[in-house]
């Protein structure tokens, strides 16, 4: 018989480990969405063009945009994608819904490592002895 500390632990250890896989199969469903994610970041530029007394260069407001920009890392560098306004909509959506997977993955790992100590402590509390041998006497 497992002593009645261990079982215990052990009902407290399983109600915590039912709570995390309820959590993580949350987490799972929305890792598990359809929607596009879009790498990197989006940036408002507004530039100076080429031409000579355009009024761009009179002043920082009345230069050329707001124009929207997807900022990327690409190895190592950083890369700027100009975005035409038809794409505009589905680029923030794409990069919000990144946002989110990273998130939920981040905490879907986190509910795991919590997992693997459970069952650790849950292994610990089911362990009895079937048998102890008599000390000897010396
Ligand atoms: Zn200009």
């Amino acid at each position: 018989m497992i002593q009645s500390s261990k079982k215990q632990a052990l009902s407290r250890y399983r109600q915590q480990a039912r709570a995390v896989q309820a959590e993580r199969q949350v987490l799972e469903s929305a890792l598990m969405g359809t929607e596009a994610l879009v790498e990197g970041c989006l940036v408002v530029v507004r530039t100076v063009c080429g031409k000579a007394g355009c009024r761009c260069r009179t002043s920082r407001r009345r230069r050329h945009g707001p124009y929207l920009h997807l900022s990327l890392l690409r190895n190592g560098k950083t890369r700027m994608i100009h975005l035409p306004r038809q794409w505009e909509e589905a680029a923030r959506e794409g990069v919000e819904a990144a946002r989110r997977f990273r998130r939920a993955h981040q905490q879907w790992r986190a509910l795991n490592r919590r997992m693997e100590n459970l069952w650790r402590q849950v292994e610990r509390n089911r362990r009895y002895l079937p048998y102890e041998p008599k000390k000897k006497s010396r």
